[in-house]
């Protein structure tokens, strides 16, 4: 776990990147789905979440479905230990496009739905980056760079997460934060008088 990433931001919230299953986070009000469009179990996280959070889960997706590239829609989370799941479709890397952008919009639209319903605490999995095949580096980059964007319009939230799979993809998040926050702090900084 050295790679692992924590930071506390000027106002208190804590963002952190974990080696884990996203099934596995009872401390967090929502964790989010890499679902796909039609909200079903499948294989990766959306087959993870589906098998542990039961069939309640299912029937509450079904009215919801189909979602677009770039959307996410919250449902309660089953027999899951959360409150929420936040299901977003990420882009197929190269045919939903422009997948940057798509991607980017997971996050922002994940982040809103958190917001409407007060969310505390959020963790999220490296959307698009299985079956997907968003090449792990650039997916990163994409993410972290659009939830730094996005924090400050969050009011409720306290705490921040990214569950990574394997110790590589860890590493990748946790140096994509490193440097986006580097240059937060740096521009901070700059602006004091
Ligand atoms: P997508 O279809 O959006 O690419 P996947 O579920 O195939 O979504 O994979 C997204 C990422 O989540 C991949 O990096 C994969 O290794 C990882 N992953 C798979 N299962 C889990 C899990 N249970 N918890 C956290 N991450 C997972």
């Amino acid at each position: 776990m050295g790679d692992a990433f924590r930071m506390q931001t000027d106002n208190g919230l804590i963002i952190e990147c974990v080696s884990g299953d996203i099934t596995a986070q009872p401390d967090m009000d929502a964790v989010v789905n890499a679902a796909n469009a039609e909200l079903r179990t499948g294989g990766g996280v959306a087959g993870a979440i589906h098998r542990a959070a039961g069939p309640e889960l299912d029937a509450e997706c079904r009215p919801l479905a189909p979602i677009r590239p770039g959307q996410a829609v919250i449902t309660g989370a089953g027999r899951l230990p959360n409150k929420y799941v936040i299901h977003c479709l990420g882009p197929v890397y190269g045919v939903d496009s422009p997948s940057d952008q798509l991607l980017a919009d997971c996050f922002r639209n994940a982040l809103l739905r958190a917001e409407e319903v007060q969310a505390r605490s959020v963790a999220f999995p490296a959307i698009s980056t299985g079956a997907f095949g968003y090449p792990i580096q650039e997916a990163a980059e994409v993410s972290v760079a659009t939830v730094a964007k996005e924090l400050p319009s969050c009011t409720h939230l306290r705490r921040l997460r990214f569950v990574l799979f394997s110790s590589s993809d860890l590493q990748v998040y946790s140096q994509a934060f490193r440097a986006e926050f580097q240059s937060y702090v740096q521009q901070r900084k700059g602006r004091t008088p």
